[in-house]
């Protein structure tokens, strides 16, 4: 049993993991940069570690002084989050190395997964459908046009080394298709370090659909049901809800079970999520798996009453899962907004600064997951989400209405501050998201500005 475990991470996932580690009976440490001094995660661990100065390389992203960290305070796991060192093969090994348990997947695959061609290439050997495209990253531009055009445009070209919404160009017609190879390549390589590129067919407005996976050490695997992230802003997902107005219980069952397929191929065990598109016609297609807790976990947690992160925890321990796909069913609708601290009237520039007025909405069928409070300055140097708001109710149109009502009465203020509070209570206005008719396009059509790629 863990006595002690290390949090390699900063905000509301920190906090998040305090919270399950206390109610499992396991004292925390946090690692902080000096701009989180006056963090919650750091006043409410039971030990904080100041690991380097502001600029995350130097800190959370410090893999000595994390490890040194982890080394001084005994510590015997520890939970990356997300972000940050979460997908890092290198360090999952390192922390093996050094005696410290990991609470991830294993190393060997999160690296099978972290490249983005191996990982479809294992998934179609495994019976999961991909999206049509290349099954090798392609070198040549002639012979990347003679398959392109084999695949037929629109095509997507995307970084084999890419994430986060990066590293992918959409190439609409053949007269564009050389300049934006050479292009792509040269900005993977400036990226990523990894000039790898490889194709794939650019799919119209489709949704973006994932599912949840939690499998043991002892093989056993299930998926906790599908999230539905199709609102997205550059490729960023802003809105999330479980489960998806899009799946039937019959596709739902068939997506889980390739899902579970997928994960089993590739000796998966911890939380991890495999992403999906859907096309108009229906047609679900796998894009990437994350090997991580993600953002958007509450959702699925607030509908299966399963702590995922705790399961994290207890499955890292070398516990067997204490529940079965059958035991797993699905109550009501829960949806999540993520409130970042950006002006949506200004190009979603970042806005930084002290909050001097907060109210947190509350109520039945309300969780906000956040670590802000009165009297916080919101640190210029990370990423900008300062809360993230969730809701629950016995259905889709219900879980809105109390969505809209939270939002109402969330008041984060102070100078310089603002926050896209106002672009959700826009999107809940929008007739298509009423209907459940998403896509990955909707939220650009909101705004108006339909940016492509
Ligand atoms: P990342 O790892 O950077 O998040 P993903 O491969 O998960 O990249 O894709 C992120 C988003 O980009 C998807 O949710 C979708 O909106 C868009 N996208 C990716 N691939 C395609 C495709 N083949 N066709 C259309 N849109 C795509």
């Amino acid at each position: 049993m863990f006595k002690r475990v290390l949090i390699a991470n900063r905000g509301e996932i920190a906090l998040r993991i305090i919270y399950a580690l206390k109610e499992l009976g396991i004292e925390s440490v946090v690692v902080y940069s000096e701009a989180d001094e006056n963090s919650l995660p750091v006043m409410m661990a039971d030990y904080a570690v100041k690991i380097g100065p502001p600029n995350p390389i130097n800190s959370y992203l410090n893999i000595k002084n994390i490890l040194a960290a982890a080394e001084i305070t005994n510590a015997d796991a520890i939970h990356p989050g997300y972000g940050f060192l979460a997908e890092n093969a290198e360090f999952a090994e390192m922390c093996r190395d050094h005696g410290i348990t990991f609470i991830g997947p294993p190393p060997e695959a999160i690296r099978a997964m972290g490249d983005k061609v191996r990982a479809k290439k294992l998934m179609k050997e495994a019976g999961v459908p991909v999206v049509p495209g290349t099954d090798e990253p392609i070198e040549d531009v002639d012979e990347a046009f003679r398959i392109a055009k084999e695949i037929g445009f629109p095509v997507i070209l995307k970084a084999a080394a890419g994430g986060g919404g990066r590293g992918m160009r959409l190439v609409r017609d053949e007269k564009q298709f050389r300049t934006a190879f050479q292009a792509a390549r040269a900005e993977a390589e400036a990226a990523f370090k990894d000039g790898r590129i490889y194709i794939e067919k650019y799919l119209e407005d489709p949704r973006h659909i994932e599912i949840q996976i939690l499998g043991d050490q002892h093989g056993n695997l299930i998926h906790l049901g599908e999230r539905e992230c199709s609102l997205q802003r550059r490729h960023q997902k802003i809105m999330e809800e479980a489960l998806s107005p899009a799946l039937d219980e019959e596709k739902r069952k068939w997506l889980g079970e390739v899902a579970v397929r997928g994960a089993r191929a590739i000796g998966y065990h911890s939380a991890g999520t495999m992403e999906f598109l859907m096309d108009r016609d229906g047609n679900i297609y796998f894009i990437e798996m994350n090997t991580r807790v993600q953002v958007e976990h509450p959702v699925t947690e607030m509908i299966t009453g399963v702590d995922i992160i705790k399961q994290m925890i207890l499955i890292a321990q070398g516990e067997k899962l204490n529940m079965k796909q059958e035991d797993i069913e699905f109550r009501g609708h829960a949806i999540e907004a993520r409130i970042t601290a950006e002006d949506p009237e200004r190009n979603f520039t970042p806005t930084a600064g002290k909050i001097e007025f907060l109210h947190k909405p509350g109520g039945p069928g309300v969780r906000v997951d956040s670590h802000i409070y009165a009297g916080y300055t919101i640190p210029p140097y990370y990423d900008s989400m300062i809360a993230k708001l969730i809701v629950w109710d016995e259905n889709r149109d219900k879980a809105i209405r109390r969505l809209r009502r939270a939002l109402e009465e969330f008041y984060i203020e102070g100078p310089g501050i603002k926050t896209i509070i106002p672009l959700h209570l826009k999107i809940l206005e929008n007739e298509r998201f009423l209907k459940g008719d998403l896509s990955t396009h909707l939220l650009d059509e909101i705004l108006g500005t339909f940016e492509e790629v």
